[in-house]
Protein backbone atom coordinates (compact mmCIF):
# COMPACT_ATOMS: atom_id res chain seq x y z
CA UNK A 1 0.00 0.00 0.00
CA UNK A 2 1.13 3.27 -1.22
CA UNK A 3 1.62 6.10 1.86
CA UNK A 4 0.93 10.02 1.87
CA UNK A 5 4.53 10.31 2.92
CA UNK A 6 5.74 8.45 -0.25
CA UNK A 7 3.89 10.66 -2.29
CA UNK A 8 5.11 13.61 -0.19
CA UNK A 9 8.73 12.39 -0.94
CA UNK A 10 7.86 12.16 -4.63
CA UNK A 11 6.73 15.57 -4.65
CA UNK A 12 10.00 17.23 -3.28
CA UNK A 13 11.73 16.28 -6.30
CA UNK A 14 9.67 17.86 -8.20
CA UNK A 15 10.17 22.09 -8.25
CA UNK A 16 8.09 25.27 -9.28
CA UNK A 17 9.55 27.23 -12.43
CA UNK A 18 9.47 30.22 -10.34
CA UNK A 19 10.53 30.33 -6.67
CA UNK A 20 12.60 26.77 -7.42
CA UNK A 21 11.11 25.68 -3.87
CA UNK A 22 9.51 22.08 -4.12
CA UNK A 23 5.83 21.15 -4.85
CA UNK A 24 5.94 20.03 -1.30
CA UNK A 25 6.84 23.17 0.25
CA UNK A 26 5.12 25.35 -1.75
CA UNK A 27 1.73 24.87 0.07
CA UNK A 28 0.00 24.45 -2.77
CA UNK A 29 -0.67 21.34 -2.68
CA UNK A 30 -4.06 19.83 -1.55
CA UNK A 31 -4.47 16.64 0.44
CA UNK A 32 -2.49 13.38 -0.59
CA UNK A 33 -5.26 10.87 -1.41
CA UNK A 34 -4.43 6.94 -1.69
CA UNK A 35 -7.22 4.43 -2.18
CA UNK A 36 -5.79 1.14 -3.12
CA UNK A 37 -3.04 1.99 -6.09
CA UNK A 38 -4.44 4.76 -7.00
CA UNK A 39 -3.33 8.55 -5.86
CA UNK A 40 -4.95 11.73 -6.30
CA UNK A 41 -3.51 15.43 -5.31
CA UNK A 42 -4.30 18.71 -6.85
CA UNK A 43 -2.09 21.75 -7.20
CA UNK A 44 -3.56 25.13 -6.31
CA UNK A 45 -2.39 27.92 -8.98
CA UNK A 46 -3.60 31.54 -9.95
CA UNK A 47 -5.74 30.78 -13.31
CA UNK A 48 -2.98 33.03 -15.33
CA UNK A 49 -0.44 30.78 -14.37
CA UNK A 50 -1.81 27.93 -16.29
CA UNK A 51 0.26 27.51 -18.93
CA UNK A 52 3.39 27.44 -16.98
CA UNK A 53 2.45 25.14 -14.21
CA UNK A 54 1.51 22.27 -17.05
CA UNK A 55 4.68 20.80 -16.95
CA UNK A 56 4.98 20.69 -12.67
CA UNK A 57 1.63 18.94 -13.27
CA UNK A 58 3.22 16.75 -15.55
CA UNK A 59 6.06 16.20 -13.65
CA UNK A 60 4.13 15.85 -10.23
CA UNK A 61 2.25 12.72 -12.05
CA UNK A 62 5.00 11.33 -13.39
CA UNK A 63 6.71 11.05 -10.36
CA UNK A 64 4.10 9.81 -8.15
CA UNK A 65 3.23 7.28 -11.27
CA UNK A 66 6.98 6.13 -10.52
CA UNK A 67 6.16 4.99 -6.84
CA UNK A 68 6.25 1.44 -6.66
CA UNK A 69 2.68 0.12 -6.11
CA UNK A 70 1.17 3.14 -7.40
CA UNK A 71 -1.26 2.20 -10.68
CA UNK A 72 -2.64 5.63 -11.28
CA UNK A 73 -2.07 8.80 -10.77
CA UNK A 74 -4.46 11.85 -11.46
CA UNK A 75 -2.66 15.13 -10.81
CA UNK A 76 -5.00 18.14 -11.49
CA UNK A 77 -4.07 22.13 -11.49
CA UNK A 78 -7.12 24.11 -9.31
CA UNK A 79 -7.32 27.73 -9.19
CA UNK A 80 -10.00 28.10 -6.77
CA UNK A 81 -8.45 30.59 -4.41
CA UNK A 82 -7.93 33.68 -6.63
CA UNK A 83 -11.34 32.90 -8.44
CA UNK A 84 -13.17 33.66 -5.16
CA UNK A 85 -11.40 37.00 -4.88
CA UNK A 86 -13.61 37.83 -7.08
CA UNK A 87 -11.15 37.70 -10.21
CA UNK A 88 -13.47 35.69 -12.31
CA UNK A 89 -14.23 37.27 -16.12
CA UNK A 90 -17.29 39.34 -15.91
CA UNK A 91 -20.71 37.25 -16.73
CA UNK A 92 -21.22 37.27 -20.45
CA UNK A 93 -23.08 39.42 -22.00
CA UNK A 94 -24.97 37.16 -24.71
CA UNK A 95 -28.63 36.38 -25.14
CA UNK A 96 -29.33 33.13 -23.34
CA UNK A 97 -32.93 31.37 -22.57
CA UNK A 98 -34.43 31.78 -19.47
CA UNK A 99 -33.42 29.30 -16.76
CA UNK A 100 -35.83 26.52 -16.62
CA UNK A 101 -37.55 25.36 -19.76
CA UNK A 102 -36.84 26.99 -22.78
CA UNK A 103 -39.95 28.28 -24.26
CA UNK A 104 -39.59 28.80 -27.58
CA UNK A 105 -37.66 26.17 -29.53
CA UNK A 106 -34.77 27.73 -31.29
CA UNK A 107 -35.10 29.02 -34.99
CA UNK A 108 -33.72 25.05 -36.43
CA UNK A 109 -30.63 26.29 -38.57
CA UNK A 110 -30.20 22.61 -39.43
CA UNK A 111 -32.95 20.45 -40.73
CA UNK A 112 -34.39 18.30 -38.22
CA UNK A 113 -34.35 14.46 -38.21
CA UNK A 114 -37.22 12.60 -39.24
CA UNK A 115 -38.63 10.26 -36.70
CA UNK A 116 -36.43 12.27 -33.82
CA UNK A 117 -38.33 14.48 -31.54
CA UNK A 118 -34.94 16.15 -29.66
CA UNK A 119 -31.51 15.69 -30.14
CA UNK A 120 -29.41 17.07 -27.09
CA UNK A 121 -25.80 17.57 -27.28
CA UNK A 122 -23.79 16.86 -24.51
CA UNK A 123 -20.90 18.97 -24.39
CA UNK A 124 -17.52 20.30 -22.51
CA UNK A 125 -14.96 22.82 -22.64
CA UNK A 126 -12.05 20.33 -22.99
CA UNK A 127 -11.58 16.60 -22.47
CA UNK A 128 -11.38 14.33 -19.67
CA UNK A 129 -13.93 15.90 -17.49
CA UNK A 130 -16.17 13.10 -18.21
CA UNK A 131 -18.38 14.17 -21.30
CA UNK A 132 -19.00 10.82 -22.72
CA UNK A 133 -19.66 8.89 -19.36
CA UNK A 134 -22.16 11.39 -18.70
CA UNK A 135 -23.63 11.34 -22.07
CA UNK A 136 -23.83 7.46 -22.35
CA UNK A 137 -25.81 7.58 -18.49
CA UNK A 138 -27.96 10.33 -19.36
CA UNK A 139 -29.10 8.38 -22.73
CA UNK A 140 -29.40 4.78 -20.30
CA UNK A 141 -31.14 7.13 -17.81
CA UNK A 142 -33.84 8.21 -20.29
CA UNK A 143 -34.03 5.08 -21.58
CA UNK A 144 -34.87 3.95 -17.81
CA UNK A 145 -37.78 6.30 -18.00
CA UNK A 146 -38.91 4.71 -20.86
CA UNK A 147 -37.72 6.60 -23.67
CA UNK A 148 -36.48 5.67 -27.18
CA UNK A 149 -33.39 7.07 -26.77
CA UNK A 150 -30.31 6.61 -29.37
CA UNK A 151 -26.85 8.20 -28.99
CA UNK A 152 -24.66 9.58 -31.62
CA UNK A 153 -20.81 9.73 -30.72
CA UNK A 154 -19.31 12.86 -32.70
CA UNK A 155 -16.20 12.62 -30.95
CA UNK A 156 -14.18 11.66 -33.66
CA UNK A 157 -11.19 12.38 -32.03
CA UNK A 158 -11.88 10.40 -29.03
CA UNK A 159 -14.83 7.86 -29.92
CA UNK A 160 -15.92 6.36 -26.92
CA UNK A 161 -19.31 4.81 -26.83
CA UNK A 162 -18.65 1.39 -28.31
CA UNK A 163 -16.49 1.10 -25.31
CA UNK A 164 -18.59 2.31 -22.70
CA UNK A 165 -21.51 0.53 -24.59
CA UNK A 166 -19.41 -2.79 -24.68
CA UNK A 167 -20.34 -2.63 -28.47
CA UNK A 168 -18.25 -4.09 -31.87
CA UNK A 169 -18.20 -5.16 -35.36
CA UNK A 170 -19.34 -2.72 -38.30
CA UNK A 171 -23.27 -1.91 -38.48
CA UNK A 172 -25.51 -3.67 -41.16
CA UNK A 173 -26.03 -1.43 -44.19
CA UNK A 174 -30.09 -1.32 -44.61
CA UNK A 175 -30.30 0.55 -47.77
CA UNK A 176 -28.08 2.32 -50.25
CA UNK A 177 -26.03 4.06 -47.97
CA UNK A 178 -28.56 3.78 -44.87
CA UNK A 179 -26.73 2.40 -41.86
CA UNK A 180 -28.43 0.61 -39.01
CA UNK A 181 -27.28 1.79 -35.56
CA UNK A 182 -25.82 -0.77 -33.32
CA UNK A 183 -27.80 -1.84 -29.90
CA UNK A 184 -26.63 -1.28 -26.39
CA UNK A 185 -28.81 -1.68 -22.96
CA UNK A 186 -31.81 -0.77 -25.35
CA UNK A 187 -30.25 2.08 -26.46
CA UNK A 188 -29.26 2.69 -30.32
CA UNK A 189 -25.81 3.69 -30.56
CA UNK A 190 -23.81 4.84 -33.74
CA UNK A 191 -20.00 5.92 -33.63
CA UNK A 192 -17.56 6.60 -35.73
CA UNK A 193 -15.06 3.68 -33.89
CA UNK A 194 -17.19 0.73 -35.55
CA UNK A 195 -16.02 2.30 -38.49
CA UNK A 196 -12.51 2.40 -37.81
CA UNK A 197 -9.63 0.13 -36.13
CA UNK A 198 -9.50 1.22 -32.70
CA UNK A 199 -5.42 1.36 -33.13
CA UNK A 200 -5.83 3.44 -36.06
CA UNK A 201 -4.86 6.92 -35.48
CA UNK A 202 -7.66 9.19 -36.99
CA UNK A 203 -6.78 12.81 -39.07
CA UNK A 204 -9.51 14.43 -39.87
CA UNK A 205 -10.02 17.36 -41.84
CA UNK A 206 -12.35 20.06 -41.19
CA UNK A 207 -14.59 18.87 -44.57
CA UNK A 208 -14.12 14.95 -43.32
CA UNK A 209 -15.26 16.07 -39.37
CA UNK A 210 -18.37 18.22 -41.13
CA UNK A 211 -19.02 14.61 -43.18
CA UNK A 212 -18.82 12.42 -41.22
CA UNK A 213 -21.08 13.59 -38.46
CA UNK A 214 -23.92 14.58 -41.57
CA UNK A 215 -23.85 10.69 -42.53
CA UNK A 216 -23.95 9.76 -38.30
CA UNK A 217 -26.97 11.67 -38.29
CA UNK A 218 -28.77 11.42 -41.51
CA UNK A 219 -27.75 8.11 -43.05
CA UNK A 220 -28.38 6.12 -40.03
CA UNK A 221 -31.57 4.03 -39.61
CA UNK A 222 -32.35 6.17 -36.15
CA UNK A 223 -35.82 4.93 -36.72
CA UNK A 224 -38.53 6.93 -34.02
CA UNK A 225 -36.75 8.02 -31.12
CA UNK A 226 -37.65 10.22 -28.15
CA UNK A 227 -34.15 11.78 -27.85
CA UNK A 228 -31.35 11.36 -29.97
CA UNK A 229 -28.00 12.42 -27.37
CA UNK A 230 -24.89 13.52 -29.33
CA UNK A 231 -21.91 13.20 -27.55
CA UNK A 232 -19.82 16.53 -28.83
CA UNK A 233 -16.24 16.71 -29.46
CA UNK A 234 -14.74 18.36 -26.66
CA UNK A 235 -13.82 21.83 -26.67
CA UNK A 236 -15.14 25.27 -28.59
CA UNK A 237 -13.54 25.43 -31.29
CA UNK A 238 -14.51 25.85 -34.88
CA UNK A 239 -14.73 22.58 -35.59
CA UNK A 240 -17.53 21.98 -32.52
CA UNK A 241 -18.95 25.67 -33.08
CA UNK A 242 -19.55 24.00 -37.13
CA UNK A 243 -20.92 21.17 -35.58
CA UNK A 244 -23.27 22.90 -33.43
CA UNK A 245 -24.71 24.52 -35.87
CA UNK A 246 -25.33 21.63 -38.48
CA UNK A 247 -26.98 19.80 -36.10
CA UNK A 248 -30.88 20.52 -35.35
CA UNK A 249 -30.02 20.64 -31.69
CA UNK A 250 -33.18 21.16 -29.38
CA UNK A 251 -30.40 22.19 -25.94
CA UNK A 252 -26.99 20.98 -24.60
CA UNK A 253 -25.69 19.83 -21.60
CA UNK A 254 -22.37 21.22 -20.30
CA UNK A 255 -19.89 18.78 -18.16
CA UNK A 256 -17.41 20.29 -16.26
CA UNK A 257 -15.50 19.14 -13.23
CA UNK A 258 -15.66 21.52 -10.57
CA UNK A 259 -12.29 22.85 -10.89
CA UNK A 260 -12.19 26.76 -11.63
CA UNK A 261 -9.89 26.14 -14.70
CA UNK A 262 -12.15 23.41 -16.56
CA UNK A 263 -15.31 25.89 -15.75
CA UNK A 264 -13.40 28.70 -17.71
CA UNK A 265 -13.66 26.05 -20.72
CA UNK A 266 -17.48 25.11 -19.66
CA UNK A 267 -17.91 28.94 -19.87
CA UNK A 268 -16.80 29.06 -22.91
CA UNK A 269 -19.25 25.95 -23.77
CA UNK A 270 -21.93 27.91 -22.42
CA UNK A 271 -20.88 30.64 -25.02
CA UNK A 272 -20.40 28.85 -27.93
CA UNK A 273 -24.17 27.16 -27.51
CA UNK A 274 -25.48 30.67 -27.00
CA UNK A 275 -23.40 32.18 -30.09
CA UNK A 276 -26.16 29.47 -32.08
CA UNK A 277 -29.26 30.14 -30.01
CA UNK A 278 -28.90 26.89 -28.53
CA UNK A 279 -30.80 26.54 -25.41
CA UNK A 280 -28.28 25.47 -22.51
CA UNK A 281 -30.57 22.60 -20.37
CA UNK A 282 -27.68 22.62 -17.82
CA UNK A 283 -24.24 21.75 -16.41
CA UNK A 284 -23.41 18.97 -14.76
CA UNK A 285 -20.79 18.77 -11.91
CA UNK A 286 -18.79 15.54 -12.41
CA UNK A 287 -16.30 14.29 -10.16
CA UNK A 288 -17.71 16.64 -7.86
CA UNK A 289 -16.60 14.96 -4.59
CA UNK A 290 -14.99 11.53 -3.46
CA UNK A 291 -16.34 9.26 -1.07
CA UNK A 292 -13.40 7.04 -0.13
CA UNK A 293 -14.73 3.39 0.14
CA UNK A 294 -13.20 1.89 2.97
CA UNK A 295 -13.57 4.84 5.47
CA UNK A 296 -16.43 6.41 4.21
CA UNK A 297 -14.43 9.94 4.41
CA UNK A 298 -15.87 12.61 2.03
CA UNK A 299 -12.49 14.32 -0.03
CA UNK A 300 -13.64 17.50 -2.18
CA UNK A 301 -10.89 16.32 -3.88
CA UNK A 302 -10.68 18.99 -7.03
CA UNK A 303 -13.24 21.64 -4.81
CA UNK A 304 -16.83 21.07 -4.88
CA UNK A 305 -19.56 22.63 -6.08
CA UNK A 306 -17.77 25.26 -8.38
CA UNK A 307 -19.60 24.48 -11.33
CA UNK A 308 -23.16 25.08 -9.24
CA UNK A 309 -21.68 28.78 -8.31
CA UNK A 310 -20.73 28.60 -12.15
CA UNK A 311 -24.67 27.37 -13.32
CA UNK A 312 -25.86 30.11 -11.17
CA UNK A 313 -23.71 33.06 -12.52
CA UNK A 314 -24.53 31.95 -15.99
CA UNK A 315 -27.95 32.00 -15.10
CA UNK A 316 -28.57 28.39 -16.59
CA UNK A 317 -29.68 25.75 -14.69
CA UNK A 318 -27.64 23.03 -12.34
CA UNK A 319 -28.51 19.79 -13.35
CA UNK A 320 -26.50 17.46 -10.47
CA UNK A 321 -23.38 16.33 -8.75
CA UNK A 322 -22.00 12.91 -9.95
CA UNK A 323 -19.24 12.17 -7.96
CA UNK A 324 -15.39 10.45 -8.64
CA UNK A 325 -16.15 6.84 -8.20
CA UNK A 326 -13.67 4.01 -9.02
CA UNK A 327 -16.59 1.85 -9.85
CA UNK A 328 -18.35 3.87 -12.07
CA UNK A 329 -15.11 4.15 -13.79
CA UNK A 330 -14.03 0.44 -13.75
CA UNK A 331 -17.70 -0.26 -15.01
CA UNK A 332 -17.37 2.23 -18.04
CA UNK A 333 -14.15 1.08 -19.15
CA UNK A 334 -15.72 -2.72 -18.77
CA UNK A 335 -18.83 -1.73 -21.18
CA UNK A 336 -20.98 -2.31 -18.12
CA UNK A 337 -22.72 1.55 -18.04
CA UNK A 338 -23.97 2.47 -14.59
CA UNK A 339 -27.02 2.62 -14.76
CA UNK A 340 -27.83 -0.31 -17.02
CA UNK A 341 -25.64 -2.57 -14.96
CA UNK A 342 -26.46 -0.87 -11.09
CA UNK A 343 -29.86 0.19 -11.12
CA UNK A 344 -29.93 1.25 -7.40
CA UNK A 345 -26.28 2.65 -7.29
CA UNK A 346 -26.25 6.13 -5.93
CA UNK A 347 -24.86 7.41 -9.14
CA UNK A 348 -27.76 6.09 -11.00
CA UNK A 349 -30.07 8.14 -8.84
CA UNK A 350 -27.83 11.17 -9.42
CA UNK A 351 -28.00 10.66 -14.02
CA UNK A 352 -32.05 9.59 -13.56
CA UNK A 353 -32.23 12.88 -11.50
CA UNK A 354 -30.45 14.59 -14.59
CA UNK A 355 -32.31 12.60 -17.13
CA UNK A 356 -35.94 13.73 -15.77
CA UNK A 357 -34.88 17.49 -15.19
CA UNK A 358 -33.50 17.23 -19.41
CA UNK A 359 -37.01 15.43 -20.33
CA UNK A 360 -38.58 18.14 -18.26
CA UNK A 361 -36.95 20.99 -19.53
CA UNK A 362 -37.46 19.43 -23.58
CA UNK A 363 -41.16 18.79 -23.05
CA UNK A 364 -42.17 21.54 -20.55
CA UNK A 365 -44.72 18.73 -19.83
CA UNK A 366 -42.29 16.58 -17.52
CA UNK A 367 -43.40 15.49 -13.78
CA UNK A 368 -40.32 17.64 -12.89
CA UNK A 369 -39.60 21.11 -13.05
CA UNK A 370 -36.31 22.44 -13.51
CA UNK A 371 -35.61 24.72 -10.19
CA UNK A 372 -34.60 27.72 -11.83
CA UNK A 373 -31.30 29.03 -9.81
CA UNK A 374 -31.63 31.91 -6.79
CA UNK A 375 -31.31 35.25 -8.44
CA UNK A 376 -29.24 36.61 -5.95
CA UNK A 377 -26.49 39.73 -7.19
CA UNK A 378 -23.45 39.96 -5.44
CA UNK A 379 -21.67 43.00 -6.46
P1 LIG B 1 -14.40 12.94 -21.80
O1 LIG B 1 -15.49 12.41 -22.68
O2 LIG B 1 -14.74 14.26 -21.17
O3 LIG B 1 -13.04 12.94 -22.42
P2 LIG B 1 -14.70 10.44 -20.37
O4 LIG B 1 -16.15 10.31 -20.14
O5 LIG B 1 -14.08 9.63 -21.47
O6 LIG B 1 -14.29 11.96 -20.54
O7 LIG B 1 -13.97 10.16 -18.98
C1 LIG B 1 -12.55 10.16 -18.85
C2 LIG B 1 -12.15 9.10 -17.84
O8 LIG B 1 -12.64 9.45 -16.57
C3 LIG B 1 -12.71 7.71 -18.18
O9 LIG B 1 -11.77 6.72 -17.83
C4 LIG B 1 -13.94 7.61 -17.28
O10 LIG B 1 -14.25 6.28 -16.93
C5 LIG B 1 -13.48 8.42 -16.06
N1 LIG B 1 -14.59 9.05 -15.35
C6 LIG B 1 -15.54 9.86 -15.85
N2 LIG B 1 -16.39 10.26 -14.88
C7 LIG B 1 -15.97 9.66 -13.73
C8 LIG B 1 -16.42 9.67 -12.36
N3 LIG B 1 -17.48 10.39 -11.97
N4 LIG B 1 -15.74 8.92 -11.48
C9 LIG B 1 -14.64 8.20 -11.86
N5 LIG B 1 -14.17 8.16 -13.11
C10 LIG B 1 -14.81 8.88 -14.03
Amino acid sequence: MVTRDEVARALEKVRLPTSGQTLTASGRLSDILVNGDKVMVSIGIDPTEAAAMEPVRAAAQSAISGIPGVGQALVALTADRPAERGQRPPPSTQPHVAPGRPSQPPTPKAATLPGVKHVIAVASGKGGVGKSTTAANLALALAADGRKVGILDADIYGPSMPKLFGLSGKPRVVQGRTLAPLEGYGVKVMSIGFMVEEETPMVWRGPMVMSAITQMLREVAWGELDVLVVDMPPGTGDAQLTMAQATPLAGAVIVSTPQDLALIDARRGVAMFRKTEVPILGIVENMSYFIAPDTGNRYDIFGHGGARREAERLKVPFLGEVPLDMKLRERSDSGQPIVATEPDSPHTLVYRDIARQVWASLTGTGDVTIKPPPSIVIE
